[in-house]
């Protein structure tokens, strides 16, 4: 308690609080919760208003003779631990060692203590959308995991389709390389017997190393369109002339045609840039021509024809591959392009989904329509080179060609 200072100054002892807790690092301790407001530290307060309250309450019992006067006495108030937060922080006392229940007044403004509730529902949030992220990254991951797999898987088919469809050419394949390294042989036996003549001609003999050159360019040009259609690579988007990319498959495909007695007849414009995949484009082209064929096995010899044409169309390449075939029925019709869809004994029902999945990745077109006089046109459209805005979709075609 202090009343006067040294100076004769008089105070109310709450006064002097503020200006003791402002000068010293020394806690405070009261029991008067008027010195709250001025700096107290913590205390056991007590409480006027209950004070005058139940002294109060004293007072109305003795008057109504409830109790005698002589003696009356108040029990002992609840003590009441209040601590100001405020100042505990600030003279860096543990708030944790307060007693249990201890009420804590004057607590500074914290985030945490006025919006706990609000704080913990955003940390929620965050939490659930952070595992919602790494939830869809692993996701994404997996996907991608599985449409590289379905892709790698796609090229190994389409590879395997057009291994099947060579094999089909087996036979006319072997004839065409066999042609040329016959001729050689015949030719190199001919040169031997100039040779061993005496007097050997040398312009005959250099004719006959001409034809010998000739022939053995022309079988190393069916191996080499064999093992481009067979190579084994990763979808390769490039400029292409759409023109030379087939006669180079019809090259391959004519001696089949002889053999069946098939007549090929090609119309082809030059000069047809198309942005695509050699390999596949080649494949859309054999898958094609290898069903007309097939669809004209009970053709009539005479009538048996294969057109295959290229021309500018609606600011694109259009592919007609034309046959006399058998035509296609109405359900045929439109099954066409379903997967596993023949109606050949040995058929498999691939070649015509991988055309339409090739073409769709090259954002081109297909369709088929029958032929008056018998017979059915395939039509592939594919965007001009200069034409197209953006280029073919190559992720479209890595993921989901065959
Ligand atoms: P597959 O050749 O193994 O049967 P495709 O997908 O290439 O598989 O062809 C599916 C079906 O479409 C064929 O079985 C055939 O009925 C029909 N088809 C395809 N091309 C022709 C065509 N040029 N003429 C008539 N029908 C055809």
């Amino acid at each position: 308690m202090m009343f006067r200072d040294r100076d004769g100054s008089t105070y109310l002892p709450y006064e002097i609080v503020k200006p003791m807790a402002q000068a010293s690092r020394a806690p405070i301790y009261s029991w008067y919760p008027n010195y709250l407001e001025q700096g107290l530290t913590a205390g056991s307060l007590m409480s006027h208003e209950a004070h005058g309250r139940r002294a109060g309450e004293l007072a109305v019992q003795i008057l109504r003779g409830e109790r005698a006067a002589a003696g009356a006495t108040l029990p002992r108030p609840p003590v009441g631990c209040v601590a100001n937060v405020a100042r505990i922080e600030a003279l860096g006392l543990d708030l944790h060692a307060l007693p249990v229940g201890c009420e804590l007044a004057n607590r500074p403004p914290s985030v945490w203590r006025e919006h706990r509730g609000k704080v913990l529902l955003g940390l929620a949030v965050v939490l659930a959308q952070a595992l919602t992220i790494a939830a869809l990254v692993v996701q994404r991951h997996r996907r991608r995991e599985a449409e590289d797999d379905a892709a790698r898987r796609r090229l190994e088919l389409g590879r395997a389709t057009r291994v099947a469809a060579l094999g089909e050419l087996g036979a006319s394949i072997a004839h065409e390389v066999g042609q040329p390294l016959g001729a050689i042989v015949t030719n190199i036996q001919a040169a031997e017997l100039i040779l061993q003549s005496g007097h050997p001609d040398a312009a005959e003999l250099q004719q006959i190393f001409t034809d010998v050159r000739h022939d053995a360019l022309r079988a190393n040009e069916v191996v080499r369109r064999l093992r481009a259609l067979l190579e084994k690579r990763a979808v390769e988007m490039a400029p292409l002339d759409a023109s030379a990319t087939f006669d180079d498959t019809l090259s391959l495909l004519m001696p089949e045609a002889r053999r069946r007695g098939i007549t090929l007849e090609r119309d082809l414009a030059t000069g047809l840039p198309v942005m695509g995949d050699r390999i596949q484009l080649q494949q859309v082209l054999l898958n094609l021509t290898l069903n007309a064929m097939d669809a004209m096995r009970d053709t009539a010899p005479a009538q048996r024809m294969l057109s295959v044409a290229t021309r500018v169309a609606d600011g694109g390449v259009e592919v007609q591959v034309a046959d006399r075939g058998h035509g296609l029925s109405a359900e045929t019709q439109g099954r066409l392009f379903e997967s596993f869809f023949t109606t050949k004994p040995h058929g498999v029902g691939l070649g015509l989904s991988i055309v339409r999945t090739v073409v769709a990745a090259h954002k081109g077109r297909v369709w088929a329509t029958s032929r008056d006089g018998g017979g059915c046109v395939f039509k592939v459209w594919l965007p001009l080179a200069n034409a197209s805005a953006s280029a073919p979709d190559d992720a479209a075609l890595q993921a989901t060609t065959q």
